[in-house]
C-alpha cells in the first residue's frame, strides 16, 4: 500500500492540488473519456510548472506508486537504464519507473507534465533510435505483461510489456497464433504500434492489423479504451503510427488464429549464385500464395565469407511446400549447398526464427533482465527500404554488389541485406485503412551491420559510412522506410514512414497530445 504523501505550502500552491489528487488515485482511475482531448483539470492553462523534480519530488512520486522508481543512485540503475542496442549505453534517464498498474502510468504522466520533463515509454527497449529512453522519465511497462487467451472468441489480451517469446509461448499453449516479429525479446507494444512484420503476415496480416482494442493512458493522464467505435481515430493511429507518439499503451486485445500446420524451410547457395537467387526469389514471392512467407538473406560475414540464403515459413504440409519450392529451385539453376524442410510447432518455429531454437523459453530472454536468460544485448545500425516490384537484372546486381561493398568499407564487419516478403493479407488492406501505409510492396529490405566490444571505432564508423552510402545510392528513397526500423539518420522520415497518412496522424496528435508531451526526434509533430 503506497504511503500517503505530504505537501508543504509552497508545493501545494504550485500545483500540489493535482498532485494530491494523483496521490489519492484520482488520476487515471480508469474513467473512459469521450475524446482524447486534454481534460479540464490537466489543460495547459491549469498546469503550473513545478520545475525540475527535486529528490523530494521523486520520493513523493515513488510513494504514490505500486511499482518501483529507479533513480541514478539506485543499485539497479546501471542495468535498468540500458536498452537492447548497446550503442545507446550512453543514455542516462533521470529516473525509470517500473509500472505495476495503469494508474502508475497515469501518475508518471501527471508527474512529467507538472514538472515539464521529458518522458519516454519503454516496453521491450528495442527501438532502433533509442527512443524508449529519455533524459527525463522512462515509463517502463515490462511488468504489465500478463497474457490471457480466450479460445472461444479468439481474442488474446496482452499486457503492453509482454515480450514476443512469452507471447508465443502463451498463445502456443492455447493453440492460437498472433502474427508477430522474430526477435524473442522485442516488446509487443513497440512491435504492434509500429506495424509488426513477420512470418505469418502474408496469411494473417501485420500484428497491428489484428489489433482490436488498445488501453492507453493519454497525454492528459486519462485511461482510454480505443476500439472501432470509441476513439477510433486513435485506434487507427495505433495500427502502425509508431510507438511513443500518442500515449502509453497498457494493454491490447488482438484477434488470434487457430493454429495452422507449420512447415519451415531454408536453402543456402554459394555466393556466386546470389544474383540469380535474389532474382528468382523476387519472381517467386510475387506469385506465392498467402500461406507462404519467405525472406532472402545476403550477408557479408567478415572473415567467414558470404551467406546466400532463402528461408521461410509455410502454413501447410511439407509436401505442399516442396511443390512450391520446386519452381524456385529450377529458376535459381544452381544446386543448394544446404536444404532444410521440416514441420514444426508454433513455439518451436518462432524460436527458430528468433535464433534461440535450442533454448528453453526462460533462456530466450536477456541475461540482464531474467536470471534464466541466456541472450545478450547487441550493437548494430540499420536502414530500411522497400521493393515495389521485382527488380531489373542490373538493379538486382547492384543490390548484391552493395553487400559485397561492405568489405571495402570494413573487411571484418558482418552485415548485409535482408529481404522480407510482403504481399498477401498485408497488401489487401488499403493504405489509409490503418496508419501503416506500406500496403503495395513486394518486399521490405533491411540493411544492417553489427559489431561487438572487440570492434574498433574506425570499423564501426566505416560500417556507418557503408549504410549512408547504401541509403543514398542503392535504396530507392521514394519507396519509403519501415517505421519500426526507425532510422535517426533519415531526413524525410515523415513521408518515408507514413506517406499520405502523415496528415491524419498529425491531426490526431494535435487533438490527443497538443502540448507534445510524447516527443522524440522522430515523433509525430503537432504541426506539419
Ligand atoms: C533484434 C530485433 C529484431 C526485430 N525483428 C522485427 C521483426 O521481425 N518484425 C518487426 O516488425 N520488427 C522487428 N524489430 C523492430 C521492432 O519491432 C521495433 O524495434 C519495436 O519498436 C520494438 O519494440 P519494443 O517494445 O521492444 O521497443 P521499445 O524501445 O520499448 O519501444 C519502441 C517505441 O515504442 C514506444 N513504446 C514502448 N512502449 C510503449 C507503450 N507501452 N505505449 C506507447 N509507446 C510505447 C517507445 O517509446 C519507442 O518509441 C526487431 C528489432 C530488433 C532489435
Amino acid at each position: 500500500m503506497p504511503a500517503t504523501p505530504t505537501f508543504n505550502r509552497r508545493e501545494f500552491l504550485k500545483g500540489g492540488l493535482h498532485a494530491g489528487a494523483a496521490a489519492a488515485g484520482i488520476v487515471g482511475t480508469g474513467a473512459v473519456l469521450a475524446g482524447c482531448e486534454t481534460t479540464a483539470n490537466n489543460s495547459p492553462s491549469s498546469i503550473i510548472d513545478l520545475g525540475r523534480p527535486t529528490p523530494t519530488d521523486w520520493r513523493r512520486l515513488a510513494s504514490t506508486l505500486q511499482g518501483t522508481l529507479v533513480l541514478p543512485s539506485s543499485p539497479s540503475y546501471a542495468n535498468d537504464r540500458l536498452l537492447y542496442n548497446s550503442k545507446f549505453a550512453n543514455l542516462h534517464p533521470s529516473a525509470i519507473v517500473y509500472c505495476e498498474t495503469s494508474q502508475d502510468v497515469a501518475r508518471c504522466i501527471d508527474f512529467v507534465t507538472r514538472h515539464s520533463i521529458e518522458v519516454a515509454a519503454r516496453s521491450g527497449g528495442h527501438s532502433y533510435g533509442g527512443y524508449s529512453s529519455s533524459p527525463g522519465l522512462v515509463i517502463d511497462v515490462s511488468r504489465l505483461n500478463s497474457i490471457t487467451v480466450n479460445t472461444r472468441s479468439n481474442v488474446a489480451t496482452i499486457g503492453a510489456g509482454a515480450l514476443l517469446i512469452d507471447t508465443y509461448n502463451a498463445l502456443g499453449n492455447a493453440g492460437r497464433l498472433l502474427p508477430g516479429g522474430s526477435c524473442p525479446t522485442v516488446g509487443i507494444a513497440g512491435l504492434a504500434l509500429g506495424g509488426g512484420v513477420g512470418v505469418f503476415a502474408r496469411k494473417f496480416g501485420l500484428t497491428c492489423d489484428n489489433l482490436q482494442t488498445v488501453h492507453m493512458i493519454s497525454a492528459s493522464g486519462d485511461a482510454l479504451r480505443l476500439d472501432e467505435s470509441t476513439h477510433s481515430d486513435l485506434l487507427w493511429a495505433s495500427r502502425g503510427g509508431g510507438g511513443g507518439n500518442f500515449g502509453v499503451a497498457t494493454r491490447f486485445e488482438f484477434t488470434v488464429h487457430p493454429m495452422p500446420q507449420i512447415t519451415l524451410f531454408s536453402l543456402e547457395y554459394p555466393w556466386n549464385a546470389a544474383t540469380s537467387v535474389l532474382d528468382a526469389w523476387q519472381q517467386w514471392i510475387s506469385r506465392a500464395p498467402d500461406e507462404l512467407w519467405s525472406n532472402c538473406l545476403l550477408l557479408s560475414q567478415g572473415n567467414f565469407g558470404y551467406l546466400t540464403q532463402i528461408s521461410g515459413v509455410y502454413c501447410g504440409s511439407p509436401s505442399g511446400l516442396e511443390s512450391l519450392l520446386a519452381p524456385l529451385r529450377t529458376d535459381i539453376g544452381t544446386s543448394a549447398t544446404s536444404i532444410f524442410v521440416g514441420s514444426n510447432d508454433y513455439l518451436e518455429a518462432m524460436k527458430i526464427e528468433a535464433g534461440c531454437s535450442n533454448l528453453s523459453v526462460a533462456a530466450c530472454h536477456l541475461s540482464a533482465e531474467n536470471s534464466s536468460g541466456q541472450l545478450n544485448r547487441e550493437a548494430y545500425s540499420a536502414k530500411s527500404s522497400f521493393l515495389d516490384a521485382p527488380t531489373s537484372a542490373s538493379r538486382t546486381q547492384d543490390l548484391v554488389d552493395a553487400v559485397a561493398t561492405l568489405k571495402d568499407y570494413a573487411p571484418t564487419l558482418g552485415g548485409g541485406l535482408a529481404f522480407d516478403s510482403y504481399g498477401g493479407v498485408i497488401n489487401r488492406i488499403k493504405s489509409d485503412q490503418t496508419a501503416f501505409v506500406h500496403r503495395d510492396k513486394l518486399a521490405g529490405i533491411q540493411a544492417t551491420y553489427s559489431w561487438s566490444s572487440d570492434t574498433s571505432f574506425s570499423d564501426i564508423a566505416a560500417g556507418e559510412r557503408w549504410l549512408t552510402w547504401l541509403g543514398s545510392n542503392v535504396f530507392d528513397q521514394a519507396s519509403g522506410a519501415y517505421q519500426n526500423y526507425i532510422d535517426p539518420t533519415l531526413s524525410d522520415w515523415k513521408s518515408a514512414y507514413y506517406g499520405a497518412n502523415i496528415e491524419r496522424l498529425v491531426r490526431i496528435k494535435k487533438k490527443c497530445d497538443p502540448h507534445n508531451i510524447f516527443r522524440f526526434a522522430q515523433s509525430i509533430p503537432v504541426e506539419l
